[in-house]
């Protein structure tokens, strides 16, 4: 770098000038970070910070193995998977192996966009159609079509009025605070149901469903029991394909279960998974059925230059190797009831929190004004979380009303981190809001 000084003000002049500032930064005066460790990144200053929300960076940041396996890789080979070798291959298997049959094709790209406008495409091919059905509040990436099924008015105010004729959506199955809740949440699915048999009875059957199967916008909600079930019937009695967008879910973070859709007790068409796969290292992928994926081969081209090059192939099986072999996924599921047990209780102490949302290492606390009207506290949620980045912890909101403190941390995340994550949350809390 030729600014490797630590200083902060100009660099940060220099990205608004060199950096299209549509990519955004956390805070308005962001500290400058150089490097991590495990479940903390290091500001210039020296000040460490708890980070409880990188998602990407599953194992931790700076993982000796990971860097030790790309180091080795870079030194013998990195090319395009036209070429033969074995990585490639075995990250495939690998993959196949860890999802249920019949998924057991794969296809390798650098992103959870790349994977969600794959799985759109194969969804085209396979019925023919364009019509596809998305869960409204959703993000599923930026390119021109996963833009068109993302509805999130976090990233686009005017999501629902842009959207294009072949994209039809269904309510957020929000059971804190969509129109149904509690005994009442099952209708959710079975009007999603009803809405995709409307759509084929008017001659427009949907080529695809596409939604996470864990509701992330919320901050990590559960579906309602047989949500999914309900809607993959209607959409396959319609000749559509079940798309799981397990880009944030998926891969563990969930503690009980590797995939979001193994909550909801069905088995995808098709699945999309990036980030944590690749540790930060842009990979991502897409598994289905052998004869959607020979389909596609009749109607479609398919190369990604660095899709499932040596290096990320590596990256890939090394990230697997770690999850497995620290035991992370379980350290999500201990770890995660444990903070969830302590937020439950703050949240009986202060009224502050509406809810806390979510299983595993992936958690949402949703900040309300009063209880009963559950209005959203979207100034609080913004000012608490630049309260405990002063007090050392990266925290951000999220939702489409931006009220919910999204925690989704490395997987290796401490028991005494979480308690000092909660601990800092009572005091900035205790501060009165
Ligand atoms: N799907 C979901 C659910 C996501 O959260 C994201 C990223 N926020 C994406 C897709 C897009 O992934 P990427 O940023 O790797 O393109």
């Amino acid at each position: 770098l030729t600014d490797d000084t630590g200083e902060v003000e100009g660099l940060l002049r220099r990205r608004s000038e060199a950096f299209a500032t549509v990519q955004e930064h956390y805070y308005r005066e962001p500290p400058r970070i150089e490097r991590g460790w495990r479940h903390h990144l290091l500001d210039t200053d020296g000040r460490a910070y708890l980070d409880m929300i990188n998602n990407v960076a599953v194992l931790g940041h700076g993982h000796p193995r990971l860097a030790a396996a790309v180091a080795r890789q870079l030194h013998r080979l990195n090319t395009n998977s036209r070429f033969h070798y074995g990585a490639v291959v075995e990250l495939s298997e690998r993959l196949a192996a860890a999802l249920p049959a019949p998924l057991d094709t794969v296809f390798l790209v650098n992103s959870g966009t790349e994977a969600n406008d794959l799985a759109l495409r194969l969804a085209w091919a396979w019925a023919g159609r364009r019509e596809v059905v998305a869960v409204r509040e959703a993000y599923h990436g930026w390119s021109d079509a996963t833009d068109a099924i993302s509805t999130s008015v976090a990233d686009n105010p005017d999501a629902l009025g842009t959207r294009p004729g072949w994209v039809h959506t269904v309510p957020a199955p929000n059971s804190y605070r969509g129109a149904y809740r509690r005994a009442d949440t099952a209708r959710y699915g079975q009007e999603a149901a009803a809405s995709i048999r409307d759509l084929t009875a008017q001659g427009l059957p949907p080529a695809a469903f596409i939604a996470e199967p864990y509701y992330g916008n919320a901050g990590g909600m559960a579906l309602p029991d047989g949500y999914l079930a309900g809607v993959y019937e209607a959409v396959r009695e319609a000749g559509g394909l079940c798309v799981a967008d397990e880009v944030q879910v998926g891969f563990g973070r969930l503690g009980e279960y590797f995939w979001g859709f193994e909550q909801q007790g069905v088995v995808p068409d098709v699945v999309t998974v990036a980030k944590a796969m690749g540790n930060g290292h842009p990979l991502g992928a897409v598994i289905t059925r052998r004869d959607i994926a020979e389909h596609y081969r009749s109607e479609g081209y398919f190369f990604s230059s660095a899709g499932g090059s040596p290096v990320s192939s590596v990256v890939g099986l090394t990230v697997m190797d770690i999850l497995r072999d620290e035991k992370l996924q379980e350290n999500a599921r201990t770890v995660g009831a444990h903070l969830r047990s302590r937020l439950l209780e703050l949240a009986d102490r202060h009224p502050l929190i509406g809810a806390v949302h979510g299983t595993g290492l992936y958690v949402g606390v949703e900040l309300v004004r009063d209880h009963q009207e559950r209005t959203p506290a979207p100034e609080e949620t913004a000012a608490i979380c630049e309260r405990m980045r002063e007090l050392g912890v990266i925290v951000q909101p999220t939702s489409d009303r931006m009220c919910v403190l999204k925690i989704k941390p490395p997987l290796c995340l401490t028991r005494e981190s979480a308690d000092f994550f909660v601990d800092t949350l009572d005091s900035v809390l205790r501060e009165g809001w």
